[in-house]
């Protein structure tokens, strides 16, 4: 079904169950990153009370939304997607002006939304997600008789999802966590980002508007605005909030594992936050295309600003002149680059003292142009340093959010490793290597396969394909629980839990595990994979 939400019917208002609600507190508006102007209309924060009520309206929705049809709730997730989609260019030019993000990109990110919501509904009705499991009873057995135990997945309830500045679609109100969250069978209670406001209202309706169109309870979703450290904090510390999704800063996230592990309950917090994603460059691909390399590098630093977590912040090769044809490349792509715009000053602000930071560690190889800057402007960076004072240096081995990047020159492949060893957990972790290089190759992903989520050979982390295979996550601090992915289809799993029936009546079991398999599933029976 079409949705009738305009751009220019934008009311300031929070959703919370279905219904708009304008909070009380302080008043924020979008701001374009280009001029630095203000959007109408103005937000007003909500406070403890809105917590109070979307949770309630969440837990409430829960045991009914979790009962529906698996193909109610998959028409849901579809019917969401249709609503974005529907939005077009209001969507599109909405989220342009909050962010400063291309319209092409921004396009594409919608798609990409739609496409994960899609990519749930399949998922459900796939049904593998039940990971339903049967050990039929063995009476005879001896010296004891086996009960009869089988096993699904039930969802933990309703989720706190905050969404992330960098992806105003993908990651934000209806984005993954959401998607993944919804699909489990989670009621959601987002809170908006404040660098794009407007855009979160236009989504937020547009779920609001399929909740009600696929005959749901309306408190399976609600959005609030409000500042992190108080509304985000009370509804991570909300007793009916069971799981939290998060993207953005290490600081932030840490923020809510903390409170969320201080709870009287503790929950589990799946937040994505900072990687400096490491580049490796073996000899053979160096001198093979060490001035390609280093173009198709800096594209990919540079791109979107650099405000990507999978952004290529750290590029690792042996020292030698085949090293110093990429790094004369690299140079030159980096100074021809003009400014760029980011999401917020704020970020701009963060990037300028972290690019300061970097200066003071490591000698300085490049900067872009300073030409037309824009209100939160990005000037592309890179330095260079070796091995050993990279190893002593917090700051280098350190995110900066934006295009910048460290070259670190190895004295040979053997200290290339104990850099590699020495890293902290990152998102995604590449090789560039031809065949001659396999050997090196191999002993490396030895290391990365334990520090990474992704390892990519012979491409760039930036663009993450959205799948069935994809891992988007990683060991600390790349993400606080390092056994899940935030995209693809398996984010479903952070949601939900396994429960064991033993001896269950066979006319309370639930179809996913009852006899005669009604659902149509794979499932495990006595350890083996059937669909009977
Ligand atoms: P952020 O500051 O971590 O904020 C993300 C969300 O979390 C916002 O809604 C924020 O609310 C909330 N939040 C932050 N601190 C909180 C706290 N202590 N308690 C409760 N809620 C809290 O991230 P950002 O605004 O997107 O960008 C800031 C910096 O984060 C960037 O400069 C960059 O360094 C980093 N970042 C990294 C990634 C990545 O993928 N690695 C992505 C985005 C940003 P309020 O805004 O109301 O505080």
């Amino acid at each position: 079904m079409a949705t009738t939400v305009q751009t220019t019917d934008l009311t300031g208002q929070m959703l919370i169950a279905g219904a708009p609600v304008r909070g009380a507190g302080n008043e924020i508006r979008g701001i374009d990153p280009q001029t630095g102007s203000p959007i109408e209309p103005a937000y007003a924060y909500g406070d403890r009370s809105h917590v109070e009520d979307a949770c309630a309206a969440a837990a409430d929705a829960f045991s009914p939304y979790r009962s529906a049809p698996i193909e109610t709730r998959a028409q849901f997730l579809e019917a969401i997607a249709t609503n974005l989609e529907s939005l077009g260019d209001a969507l599109v030019d909405r989220a342009h002006l909050e962010t400063g993000l291309p319209r092409p990109r921004l396009t594409g990110e919608v798609g990409r939304t739609a496409g994960q919501l899609r990519l749930f509904a399949a998922v459900l009705r796939e049904g593998g997600w039940n990971q339903a499991r049967i050990d039929p009873a063995q009476p005879d057995r001896t010296p004891l008789p086996r009960p009869d135990i089988r096993q699904r997945s039930v969802p933990l309830g309703p989720v706190a999802v905050f969404g992330a500045s960098n992806f105003p679609l993908a990651f934000s109100v209806a984005g993954g966590d959401t998607a993944s969250a919804l699909a489990a069978g989670c009621p959601v209670v987002v809170k908006a980002h404040d660098a794009h406001p407007g855009t979160s209202e236009l989504v937020g309706r547009a779920i609001t508007e399929a909740v009600a169109s696929s005959g749901l309870p309306a408190g399976i979703f609600s959005l609030l605005y409000g500042f992190g450290p108080e509304l985000g904090t009370a509804l991570v510390t909300d007793p009916r909030i069971k799981a939290v999704g998060f993207t953005g800063s290490r600081a932030g996230g840490m923020a809510l594992v903390a409170a969320a592990s201080a709870r009287p309950e503790p929950i589990p917090v799946y937040a994505e936050m900072s990687a400096v994603n490491p580049v490796f460059l073996l000899g053979g691909a160096l001198a093979d295309r060490g001035a390609e390399l280093a173009r198709a590098f800096v594209g990919s630093l540079t791109l979107g600003s650099g405000q990507f977590c999978t952004n290529p912040g750290l590029v690792i090769g042996v020292d030698g002149p085949e090293l110093e044809t990429f790094v004369a490349a690299a140079r030159e792509a980096v100074t021809a680059s003009t400014p760029t715009v980011m999401l917020t000053t704020g970020i701009a602000d963060n990037f300028r003292g972290g690019v300061a930071a970097l200066e003071a560690e490591a000698a300085l190889i490049a900067r872009g142009s300073e030409a037309d800057a824009p209100a939160a402007p990005c000037r592309a960076a890179l330095f260079a340093t070796d091995a050993p004072t990279f190893l002593g240096s917090a700051a280098l081995r350190s995110e900066v959010f934006g295009a910048s990047g460290v070259v670190v020159r190895c004295s040979d492949a053997a200290e290339m490793l104990r850099l590699a060893d020495s890293l902290e957990g990152q998102l995604t972790a590449t090789i560039h290597a031809d065949e001659s290089d396999h050997g090196q190759a191999g002993e490396l992903l030895d290391v990365l396969e334990l520090k990474a989520g992704r390892i990519l050979f012979n491409g760039w982390p930036t663009g993450v394909e959205v799948g069935h295979a994809m891992v988007h996550g990683g060991p600390f601090p790349s993400t606080s629980d390092s056994r899940t992915t935030s995209v693809g289809a398996r984010a479903i799993e952070r949601f939900l839990r396994p429960v064991c029936y033993q001896d269950a009546p066979k006319s309370l079991l639930p179809s996913a595990i009852a006899d005669g398999n009604p659902d149509g599933l794979w499932r495990r029976i006595d350890g083996n994979l059937t669909q009977d």
